[in-house]
């Protein structure tokens, strides 16, 4: 509330200095506030794996649990699950502060689709999903940084493949007069529509049990549409519950 901080004055000079005052005043509260909610999101997600392995620990200490090798498993797992949450926290909060480097320059997409594609092909087994790339015969070169595009994308492609079972994953790209769109479709379990709103936000998980048993951690999409605008583009997802979901950013030709 801008009038609040300063008072009105009646020397015009005095008014405007007021008003970037005040402007600055209140983009710094943002901050703060927005750091003071990723803190307090942050401290709940590290406590639950760690009240788990707590639990266990006292469980052992006192004998009222016998150690055994499924015990250790468990153990091993919840702080995995504590290592993969801080450095994804890691980068998220770079991302957020707006620390991360980002050097644009005109960059081929093309080649950076065709690597990912082998490179995923690879990893997955015989009944997974089929990796499809569709794009023009020409595409301009885009303004961006190659490293960040290729975290968007392995985030982008990495949850298609972790959300399909079979069916195919098409990465297609196509560009209008100032930007190239790029689309990772899959056939996939798809995302109710009362949740489309939410899965960029941090820590958002559709049916957090399932997520969580594949190891998810809700922070990739709000990474991967931090890096977006960053690179001034934008992204959006469509889906159809047991059908499949669409996630499309743009940036830039440069
Ligand atoms: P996670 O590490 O849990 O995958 P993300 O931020 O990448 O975190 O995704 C947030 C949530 O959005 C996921 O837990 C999942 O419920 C949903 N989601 C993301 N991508 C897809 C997809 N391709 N198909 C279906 N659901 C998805």
């Amino acid at each position: 509330n801008l009038e609040e901080r300063m008072p009105e004055s009646d020397i015009p000079e005095l008014n405007q200095l007021g008003m970037s005052f005040n402007y600055m005043a209140n983009s710094l509260e943002n901050v703060e506030k927005r750091r003071r909610e990723l803190v307090s999101d942050m401290t709940h997600e590290l406590r639950t794996p760690l009240t788990v392995v707590r639990g266990y620990l006292e469980e052992l200490a006192d004998n009222s649990i016998e150690p055994s090798p499924e015990l250790y498993l468990k153990l091993v797992k919840e702080t995995r699950r504590l290592e993969r949450l801080i450095q994804d926290l890691q980068e998220l909060s770079k991302a957020e502060a707006g620390y991360l480097s980002i050097t644009l320059r005109p960059i081929n997409l093309i080649p950076i689709l065709i690597a990912l594609l082998e490179k995923f092909s690879d990893q997955i087994l015989d009944e997974g999903p089929l990796l499809k790339l569709d794009y023009p015969k020409s595409l301009p070169p885009v303004l961006a940084d190659s490293d960040r595009i290729e975290q968007i994308l392995v985030n982008l492609i990495g949850n298609a493949i972790r959300y399909t079972e079979t069916g195919t994953i098409t990465i297609k790209a196509w560009r209008d007069r100032h930007r190239v769109f790029i689309s990772v479709i899959d056939t996939g379990i798809g995302i109710k529509p009362e949740d489309l709103p939410f899965v960029f936000e941090r820590f958002w998980r559709a049916d957090k049990s399932r997520s969580r048993y594949s190891g998810g951690t809700g922070i990739g999409l709000a990474i991967t549409r931090r890096l977006v605008e960053l690179q001034g583009g934008n992204i959006e997802v469509s889906s159809q519950l047991g059908k499949g979901s669409t996630f499309t950013f743009y940036l830039s030709v440069a």
